[in-house]
């Protein structure tokens, strides 16, 4: 017709990447104490982006430190106007250079980049204008004494999000006038660095926010520090677990936000191929690597089969490659390991006895990869219906009753997310009342707003972040 649209893929040249990166300590890039330093790898490709500093024991101790002096001193001397108008410069720089988070942010984990372009670095931004506009609301109006913050908050996130979740951790930490010591997961830096250029542009104080980069160790002083009065984990159950323990019996305050095994349960009068883009969105997007991924399909046992044709059908577009290319839906698996733990999952799934199906699709020959795959014949016992698999990895399971969706769809230690694909309003209601979970989509599938709350039931963690309700995790009186 002449009208195709091809878009050329991203440029990368957008992104300015320095060969080694600092730590951001006091408002400044500074070497770690000990020197120690980690690579950052192209999931895609498998080549080294940058070398990036490890922190240390006295680099844990420098950064928080100045967090408890920004603490003392500047930011509490600020009204609560004057930290809103850092958070709405921080907002607006961040969609300023949306293009250059957006390239980096999928250069570093393997996302395509219209959903960096799209979800993460757009929500980042919408999450600083959120805080931004409740940090003089937590004033009262003049009606008592405005509530007050925790201190210095450790922040420890993982890397299926990263810009994002760095927003969902330091937007509300410093709307309630907290200083913040955040630790990046250590296969993706890339972006919490640029933040910290985007803290020095924005003219925040110094020390008010630091990142730290390093591995599960740097992570674990932070969270032990004795200088930290507010933890913020998000990352997985195990590692979760070991942080409540590590904090037990102290003073700090604590919030997990951990892993998933949602439901998205499909009645048959659901408009089915509505209900098929809301599946493949909830399993495919950003690789499955989504701690609420729609990764167990209940299916009523009388659409099975039509929802499981027009599965296939629709599973047999995605295009999987070049993160870059703006026609990618399915990006690189973030790391080997993670690479290595999907491939052993989907072996037990088989070992066990479920039936294995993927389209046919070239993968590039260097990078990790791993094709889009469902499973049927799954029975609720199996490995792949019970253990989260992070990654682009669906579990079908049927069911006949609402009674008996609501009684699987709650057989999990997990309870972050669960969707439900009906036009019966009044089951929707039924459902969403005995599902345990913390969101319960209907008719749709990993929608996020930051004036939403959002975190989990059971293993999936405790406390809430978005919304008004992830103020409250950052200050002293919680009656918000
Ligand atoms: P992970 O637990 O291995 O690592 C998360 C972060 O913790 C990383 O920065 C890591 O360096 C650090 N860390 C590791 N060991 C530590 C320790 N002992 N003490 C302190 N910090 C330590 O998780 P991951 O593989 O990076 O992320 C995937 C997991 O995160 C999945 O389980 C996923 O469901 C979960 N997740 C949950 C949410 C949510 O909001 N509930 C959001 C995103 C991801």
């Amino acid at each position: 017709t002449g009208f195709e649209y091809a878009p050329a893929p991203e440029s990368r040249s957008v992104v300015t990447l320095r060969d080694a990166y600092g730590l951001f300590i006091d408002g400044q890039f500074t070497d770690p104490v000990d020197g120690g330093s980690l690579k950052t790898v192209n999931p895609a490709t498998e080549e080294v982006l940058a070398e990036v500093a490890v922190a240390g024991p006295a680099d844990v101790d420098r950064a928080v430190s100045a967090a408890r002096a920004a603490f003392a001193g500047v930011w509490s001397s600020l009204s609560a106007s004057e930290r809103g108008k850092y958070l709405y410069r921080i907002a607006r720089i961040l969609q300023e250079r949306a293009r250059e988070f957006a390239v980096l942010e999928t250069l570093d984990n393997g996302k395509p980049i219209k959903e960096s372009r799209d979800v993460d670095i757009p929500l980042a931004a919408a999450h600083f204008f959120y805080y931004a506009g409740w940090a003089d609301k937590l004033d009262w109006a003049g009606l008592g004494p405005a509530p007050r913050p925790l201190g210095v908050a450790g922040q420890v996130i993982p890397w299926n999000f990263p810009m994002l979740m760095l927003a969902w951790k330091v937007a509300p930490a410093l709307a309630c006038g907290n200083t913040v010591v955040l630790k990046p997961a250590e296969t993706t830096p890339l972006t919490a660095l640029l933040f910290a250029e985007v803290c020095q542009q924005a003219g925040l104080p110094p020390g008010v926010v630091n990142i730290l980069t390093g591995a599960g160790e740097t992570g674990a002083a932070v969270v032990a520090h004795p200088g930290v009065d507010k933890v913020a984990f998000t990352g997985s159950t195990e590692v979760g677990k070991s942080i409540a323990r590590a904090v037990a019996g102290s003073r700090k305050k604590v919030t997990l936000e951990l892993g998933g095994k949602a439901a998205n349960i499909v009645f048959d009068d659901a408009p089915i191929d509505q209900a098929v883009e809301g599946i493949v969105n909830g399993i495919f997007f950003n690789q499955g690597h989504v701690c609420c991924a729609g990764s167990r399909l209940l299916v009523q046992e009388s659409v099975l089969d039509d929802v499981l044709a027009r599965l296939r059908t629709r599973v047999a577009t995605l295009r999987v490659g070049d993160p870059l290319d703006k026609n990618t839906d399915v990006g690189a698996i973030n790391s080997a390991e993670q690479l290595a733990r999907i491939s052993a999952l989907v072996e037990a799934g088989e070992a066990e006895g479920a039936t294995r199906w993927s389209p046919a699709c070239e993968l590039p020959s260097s990078g990790y990869w791993f094709a889009p795959t469902v499973f049927t014949d799954v029975s609720p016992g199996h490995r792949i219906a019970r253990e989260e698999i992070f990654g682009p990895v669906l579990s079908v399971l049927t069911f006949r009753t609402e009674e008996e969706a609501v009684a699987k769809a709650n057989q999990t230690p997990y309870g972050l997310s669960a969707g439900i694909w009906t036009e019966k309003g009044s089951r929707i209601l039924w459902l969403a009342d005995r599902l345990k979970a913390g969101v319960v989509w209907a008719n749709t599938f990993n929608r996020f707003d930051p004036a939403s709350p959002f975190g989990g039931y059971k293993e999936s963690g405790y406390g809430r972040e978005g919304g008004r309700h992830g103020l409250a995790a950052y200050l002293q009186e919680a009656g918000l």
